[in-house]
């Protein structure tokens, strides 16, 4: 039986990293993991247990003490098909994709010790080989060995409008700039905190998706895989 390999799928936020990383696991038959699904849960738990005040301020040393408390699991949705994520036991799908923990969560993921126990819980679910994980510092931080590493990138509108249709078709109220400058505002923070900033690996290919379908970027994230492991 051929190996299984490692995919680091990194990018920008609302690039539709989640989407091709989800659907290619499917079709090469890999485990899936959203990475960020996991700092949302943290964000999510410090916005539930007062460590995180209505101005966005952060109670470090409290969250530090709590953080063992965190457990972060997936479980397949057998309706839709694709994982769900699970906080301490309890199904936060939903939860974690508002507004309000989009607004907090690049703050929380920038904290080191937030950073770590995350990096550890990854590595850990990547031991074996045969996972597709998406996130900011996959490639470069979380599997630096990784055989295959991919970095997405798309305009910044088009990522916006992208993330606004996902709100609204959920049902959620949405407002297009908000979600825009919610967009760039992470990207910032992300792209330039002290740990594990997002940047793009040296070894990653890039794709800039758009002007790509959905099938067209999966259709080209499955050849590149082919490529791989040929
Ligand atoms: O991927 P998603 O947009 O859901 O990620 C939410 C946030 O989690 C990002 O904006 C980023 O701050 C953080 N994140 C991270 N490292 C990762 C994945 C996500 O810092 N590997």
């Amino acid at each position: 039986m051929k190996k299984k390999i490692t995919i680091a799928v990194d990018g920008h936020s609302s690039c539709g990293k989640s989407t091709m990383a989800k659907d290619l696991a499917r079709a090469i038959g890999y485990i899936y993991v959203d990475s960020g699904a996991m700092y949302r849960c943290c964000t999510l738990f410090a916005m539930q247990n007062g460590i995180i005040a209505a101005d966005g301020s952060i109670n470090e040393e409290e969250f530090k003490r709590r953080m063992p408390e965190i457990q972060v699991s997936f479980k397949l949705n057998e309706d839709t098909g694709r994982p769900d994520t699970y906080l301490n036991g309890v199904c936060v799908e939903k939860d974690i994709r508002t507004m309000e923990v989009s607004a907090h969560v690049s703050p929380v993921a920038a904290l080191p010790f937030v950073r770590a126990a995350m990096t550890a819980q990854q590595q850990a679910m990547g031991r074996e080989g045969g996972i597709v994980m998406d996130g900011r510092d996959i490639g470069t931080a979380v599997f630096p060995d990784a055989e295959m590493k991919v970095f997405v990138t798309a305009s910044d509108e088009i990522r916006a409008q992208r993330r606004y249709d996902e709100l609204v078709a959920k049902g959620q109220q949405a407002d297009f700039d908000e979600v825009l400058s919610n967009l760039r505002e992470r990207d910032r923070i992300d792209s330039t905190r002290e740990v594990a900033p997002l940047r793009q690996a040296d070894d990653a290919i890039v794709l800039d998706n758009s002007h790509m379908t959905i099938p067209e970027q999966n259709q080209w994230l499955l050849k590149q895989f082919h490529k791989k492991t040929e």
